[in-house]
């Protein structure tokens, strides 16, 4: 069930904890319909599977909506064309979008699985690229453990019409490198309360139901509230028939360690 792994909220009413980088994407969405989009190059810090990457996946998507919602913020139910072609499953390549009567190209890069010809090959083709840029580098910490890191100093440094959006489990060298024009974010856990509420919805969208209350409760504990780690449970309990979330696999898993 790799479909409940990589869940991306639908409307930021989906997101659970991550107050400040909520209302960081949903300031610039606003000055966007406004007609004032700001490049604002942003890190994002936080331990792994803590849902950076999907918030900026519902930023990224609430962008480049046609139809998104001005009061709410929520994007249309894959009716337009650029929701429809879902711009976050774009790889090296990238995608060119309209936005605001201007095209923007986006470029995610995973950090995880990038190699180092390739990252070079983007790097040099975003020097020559005359026009706007997001570039969504996700996982920017692992280009330090494969000494990669080196290479986007230049980039991040020089470029002008860029947005940057880079998102990393650790700072320390990253944090250097990005400290200039760089808004600084970091992820903030949900309450039990809290978490518990999104993992009740979470079951219900996937249509897995639950041996007792008590079970959600504790797996918002053992899961110590991140959202990557709890949704891998529930991809357990969606395989099973019928689709059940039980106290037993939520006491029997094994949650892996931060890396
Ligand atoms: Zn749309």
């Amino acid at each position: 069930m790799t479909e409940i792994k990589r869940w991306i909220p639908n409307s930021w009413g989906d997101v659970v904890g991550n107050p400040d980088l909520v209302e960081h994407f949903q300031d610039i969405l606003h000055a966007s319909l406004d007609g004032e989009f700001q490049g604002l190059n942003t890190l994002v810090t936080g331990e792994s599977r803590s849902g950076k990457t999907s918030i900026v996946k519902l930023f990224i998507r609430c962008l480049y909506c046609d139809k998104l919602d001005r009061e709410t913020l929520t994007p249309c139910k894959f009716e337009c064309d650029n929701c429809r072609a879902d711009v976050n499953l774009f790889g090296l390549e990238g995608m060119h979008v309209r936005l605001q009567d201007r095209n923007i190209h986006y470029l995610p890069i995973d950090c995880t699985s990038v190699s180092e010809k390739d990252l070079k090959d983007r790097l040099v083709d975003l020097r020559d690229y005359g026009g706007f840029r997001i570039v969504f580098l996700d996982e920017a910490h692992r280009l330090v453990r494969r000494n990669m890191d080196e290479q986007l100093l230049k980039p991040s440094e020089e470029r002008a019409n860029t947005m940057w959006i880079v998102t990393s489990a650790v700072t320390g060298e990253l944090e250097k490198m990005f400290k200039r024009r760089f808004v600084r974010l970091q992820t903030e856990r949900a309450s039990v309360d809290d978490f518990s509420l999104w993992l009740t919805d979470r079951c219900h969208e996937f249509e897995i139901q639950i041996d007792e209350p008590s079970t959600i409760i504790r797996l918002a504990e053992r899961s110590n509230q991140s959202p990557g780690d709890a949704l891998q449970v529930l991809s357990r309990a969606a395989i099973k028939r019928p689709k059940q979330l039980t106290r037993k696999l939520v006491e029997s898993h094994h949650f892996e360690i931060n890396d």
